[in-house]
């Protein structure tokens, strides 16, 4: 593989530190343009001084100012830096790894430059899948997925006409064999504890109540162009198999592998090749003995139903879901909601909802706002 000039957005977040252990064990398969991290300048300063960017990029005012870094190192701000980095030719491809709608329109800019995208950020597509695939076909760049059921997908597919069906598995997260009533009445740090994976506080709370499955299914929709009839959740509490796909014939394939960030994010930044890597130990089916699957219980995890319904009724609707899950997730992280609760204020605003068909990228933000302002003074409510 041709040295690959790459950019993370989110380096700092938990997908933009593995991919740095990835491209680490690859060294020389790639440079590295540009990281851009959140607010921990920290590690953001010790990424840069181990990776030797040419940028760096950071929400705080004047990131390590008045400190000399490595010669050459600029500085970028905020959304005007993220920008400046996604419209920056040099990139072969861009690994967008930030949470939240923040990673849409530096894709856009990305995609618009003609930049490779391999893509960890669920909200671009749940936001605005519509407009992003059609411009990736538009400039003809790749999209790569690095969410691990699409990763998976996108290694099962040959060819596209030929499928019928995407099975996307879910692990079922810690709540998956508990009573609804221990559900409802769960803690922070139950809610927190992922038996397979581990992830940042948001994704693994959307795990718990399974919405996460929920946006994956609108996700791989936007992928892979199918429709909702065609794309179905499989628990499968292991997580060896990432997901599947069946054949018009009735062949089924699927992608198996240890439970690890490591194998999809270096697909997505090594495609179409393949490298050892980050390669630790040989797989063994006698070593996991079985392999367990289940239908969902929508009983005790409607989100994913209400996942298919905003998802059937397209436009602003998956925005609207997307906006008041997230605010209510911050609000059970903080103590201020129940779990359960999640569910329902989502629904709630989902209910309330001015549906937008076709919405420009100016309306999806829109949405997303006041989704989240009415969310919010809902939720004031509880405490
Ligand atoms: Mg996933």
């Amino acid at each position: 593989m041709k040295k690959r000039k790459i950019s993370i957005i989110g380096s700092t977040g938990s997908i933009g530190r593995q991919a740095l252990e990835v491209i680490e064990k690859l060294k020389d398969k790639f440079e590295i343009i540009a990281l851009a991290g959140g607010n921990n300048i920290e590690l953001l300063k010790k990424q840069a001084e181990k990776f030797k960017p040419k940028y760096i990029c950071s929400n705080a005012p004047s990131p390590l100012c008045g400190e000399s870094l490595s010669d050459g190192l600029k500085l970028l701000q905020g959304s005007e830096g993220l920008e400046q980095i996604c419209s920056n030719n040099e990139n072969d491809i861009i690994l967008v790894a930030c949470s939240g709608k923040v990673g849409l329109r530096p894709t856009l800019t990305a995609i618009k430059n003609g930049i490779d995208i391999a893509l960890a950020n669920k909200e671009t597509l749940v936001m605005a899948g519509d407009i992003v695939m059609c411009e990736a076909k538009k400039y003809g760049v790749n999209i790569i997925p690095v969410d691990s059921e699409h990763c998976a997908i996108h290694q099962c597919i040959k060819n596209i006409n030929q499928v019928d069906k995407l099975i996307i598995t879910a692990s079922g997260g810690p709540f998956l064999h508990k009573s609804i009533d221990d559900m409802k009445n769960a803690t922070v740090e139950q809610a927190l504890a992922h038996p397979r994976w581990n992830m940042g506080k948001k994704i693994t709370v959307d795990s718990a109540t399974l919405m996460n499955k929920g946006l994956e299914i609108i996700e791989a929709h936007h992928l892979f162009g199918f429709d909702y009839d065609n794309i179905e959740v499989i628990v499968h509490p292991q997580s060896i198999v990432h997901s599947a796909i069946e054949y018009v014939d009735g062949s089924v394939i699927a992608q198996l592998g240890l439970p690890s960030m490591h194998i999809p994010i270096q697909y997505a930044i090594t495609y179409p090749e393949r490298f050892d890597g980050i390669k630790s130990k040989s797989f063994s089916f006698a070593e996991i003995a079985r392999l367990d699957f289940e239908k969902p219980d929508y009983d005790k995890f409607p989100t994913v139903k209400l996942a298919y319904e905003m998802g059937r009724l397209g436009g602003t609707a998956t925005v609207c879901m997307n906006a008041a899950n997230e605010e209510a997730v911050f609000a059970f992280l903080d103590g201020k909601i129940k779990l359960y609760n999640i569910y329902e204020i989502t629904k709630k605003m989902c209910d309330e909802q001015d549906l937008i068909q076709n919405p420009s990228i100016d309306e999806i933000f829109a949405v997303d706002e006041q989704t989240r302002k009415k969310t919010n003074e809902y939720i004031a409510k509880f405490s």
